[in-house]
């Protein structure tokens, strides 16, 4: 089933702090080519939003559908 909800990260803003990652208890986002990246959507919890709210002080993370 295809997933509808996972981050997007905007590297604009993104500073590179990997607190997304340290965040996320599902290992939907890791640290790869030294950026934060979404490694497994299918693991991210529908509505969620708590790497948004949680962890990025720099507004840099959205969702997909929201
Ligand atoms: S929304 Fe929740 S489950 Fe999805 S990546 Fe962020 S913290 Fe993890
Ligand atoms: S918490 Fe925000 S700024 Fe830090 S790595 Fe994640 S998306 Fe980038």
């Amino acid at each position: 089933m295809a997933k509808n909800w996972y981050p997007i990260i905007d590297y604009d803003k993104c500073t590179g702090c990997f607190e997304c990652v340290e965040f996320c208890p599902h290992g939907v986002l890791a640290k790869k080519d030294g950026k934060a990246k979404v490694v497994d959507k299918d693991a991210c919890v529908e509505f969620c939003r708590g790497c948004q709210r949680g962890s990025c002080e720099f507004d840099a993370i959205t969702y997909f559908n929201e």
